[in-house]
């Protein structure tokens, strides 16, 4: 039989089963598609990191001597729609039998299924042999459980696994090392230049703009150095695990207004376009570590594990235990519309405007800025979570909706109301002081609650468990935070404050 099988932009994985036949009656079919650069407005680099990542892959497959129909952007028979593209091939190709790897975003997997339900072929879907846990698997595994503990998912993997493992029990008794993860970066030499693959991408640029793609943020077409293919992401984890590893646990919090990525790994994007497997990072990073176990500490290495097996395969989970609905979800009913400084870094808050800048200028900020900066305004100020899940979907090159929206809804918006956290990840300036020196050369006082240079993070974080009491005061984890709320003294001048910075919100 004649079979075509469909390889999407984020299935990149050259290890895959399939590749363990070479049958000469096997289309493969990649495309770049208009559809998938305009669902919601992409970070120009993130657009072009999939299209090389794509081609490099189709080209990889072709050198092994597989047969690959790749559709570009500007290709004629491109209808710039998947499934339209797909009926057209399987007509000219005569195509008996279709295949497609199971997709990770709900909308693409519902517009598979509803394609194939009406194909007069045969069919079957497959998995992407790349996570370690079934799609469901989380789902059954906190069956009839309201809040998903991710430590009990994470101690499961642990051991299923065998990952910092001695016979059943945690290497060295401790499962966790979070405590020991908490420091503010303050020494500059310890800096390491990133990985980088410099390429030019001009042309793939122009193409973009001769089709009117609309973008967000900013490229060096000339220099272009997220890693597109599986060795430059094997280098990448090489580089990780020799120049970075030894600090990054103790600094995966820490902000720094000189460096970007800090000792963060950049596996993102090679992880969720699957050119890497979570299973060989983590085996990679554990190994790497017994052999210089008497070098880097094990909270260094836990603290990425964590990460990994942990992190990313339970939002996974929480992604596919509740889509669709997850994406209506708005615990608190918030309805402010995004400010107009995240889509151009122009304000006067310090640790905003360096998040915002880094992420147009490199389409990457790590976790805690994601979190503790971004996310933690938009929270405060009560934006609405789809106007906060577009925005973190377009501006990462690392943006893949079943990872963007658990952490953007769910873990810093706390839009789901507690299934990914068990309180909101809220705070005033005194956490973004102790892990950055953000604070330090802003034109707002982080000490301040009230007056003209107040820091607006501290009114608003007041204001945020004011205005949600009902919803909050009965959670244990937060009593103590309405406890203070009582005893404070200006509380109507603190409330004040907050409603003026939100009536002027485009100007703070
Ligand atoms: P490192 O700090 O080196 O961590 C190693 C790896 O662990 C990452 O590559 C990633 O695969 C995984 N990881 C770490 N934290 C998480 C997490 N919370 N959830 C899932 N995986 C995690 N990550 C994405 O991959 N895509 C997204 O669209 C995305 N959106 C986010 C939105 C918000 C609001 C927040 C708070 C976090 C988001 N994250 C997202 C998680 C995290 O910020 C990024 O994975 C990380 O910053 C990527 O950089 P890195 O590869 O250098 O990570
Ligand atoms: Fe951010 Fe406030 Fe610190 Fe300025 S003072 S950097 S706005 S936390």
């Amino acid at each position: 039989k004649r079979k075509l099988r469909l390889i999407l932009g984020d299935q990149l994985n050259l290890n895959h089963s399939w590749f363990n036949e070479s049958n000469q009656n096997i289309l493969y079919v990649l495309m770049e598609l208009g559809q998938e650069t305009s669902y919601v407005r992409h970070h120009i680099q993130k657009v072009v990191g999939f299209f090389l990542a794509m081609r490099n892959f189709a080209d990889e497959l072709q050198k092994q001597g597989y047969q690959v129909l790749y559709l570009g952007l500007d290709s004629k028979s491109n209808t710039q729609s998947l499934t339209d593209n797909l009926s057209l091939i399987i007509e000219n190709n005569d195509i008996e039998h279709f295949e497609y790897q199971l997709p990770d975003e709900y909308r693409l997997d519902q517009q598979l299924k509803e394609f194939c339900s009406s194909l007069n072929i045969s069919f079957s879907s497959h998995d992407t042999e790349h996570f370690i846990t079934s799609r469901n698997f989380l789902a059954d595994f906190f069956r009839n459980k309201k809040t998903y503990l991710m430590e009990t998912f994470y101690r499961e993997m642990r051991k299923q696994n065998d990952v910092l493992m001695d016979d059943g029990e945690p290497l060295t008794g401790k499962w966790n090392f979070d405590q020991e993860n908490r420091n503010k970066f303050k020494d500059p030499l310890l800096l390491k230049s990133p990985k980088t693959f410099p390429k030019d991408a001009s042309s793939i640029v122009a193409q973009l703009r001769k089709m009117g793609i609309e973008t967000i943020g900013e490229i060096n077409e000339k220099d272009f150095g997220w890693p597109v293919s599986r060795a430059e992401s094997l280098a990448v984890l090489d580089h990780f695990c020799s120049e970075l590893l030894p600090y990054f646990g103790e600094y995966q919090d820490a902000m720094y207004s000189d460096d970007v990525f800090l000792f963060h790994s950049r596996l993102s994007f090679s992880l969720n376009t699957k050119m890497i497997s979570p299973l060989e990072v983590v085996q990679k990073v554990e190994s790497y570590w017994e052999s210089q176990q008497e070098k880097i500490s094990i909270a260094q290495v836990e603290g990425f594990i964590r990460q990994i097996i942990g992190w990313r395969e339970y939002m996974r989970g929480v992604y596919w235990a509740k889509m669709p609905e997850y994406g209506m979800m708005n615990f608190f009913g918030h309805d402010r519309k995004l400010p107009g400084f995240y889509w151009t870094g122009e304000t006067k808050m310090n640790c905003m405007k360096h998040s915002i800048d880094q992420s147009l200028k490199v389409a990457y900020a790590h976790h805690i800025q994601r979190l503790m900066v971004t996310g933690n305004f938009a929270l405060l100020a009560g934006i609405h979570p789809d106007e906060v899940d577009d925005w973190y979907l377009g501006i990462y090159i690392d943006a893949i909706q079943w990872v963007e929206m658990p952490n953007a809804r769910g873990m810093s918006q706390f839009a789901d109301g507690g299934i990914v956290g068990t309180k909101p990840y809220v705070s005033s300036a005194n956490y973004i002081d102790k892990m950055s020196d953000y604070c330090k050369s802003c034109h707002y006082d982080n000490k301040e609650k009230v007056g003209a240079k107040a820091c607006p993070f501290n009114s608003l974080y007041w204001h945020f468990y004011n205005r949600n009491e009902e919803k909050l005061s009965k959670n244990p984890r937060i009593g103590m935070v309405y406890r203070t709320w009582e005893k404070m003294k200006n509380k109507s001048e603190i409330l004040e404050q907050a409603e003026e910075y939100l009536g002027n919100i485009e100007k703070l």
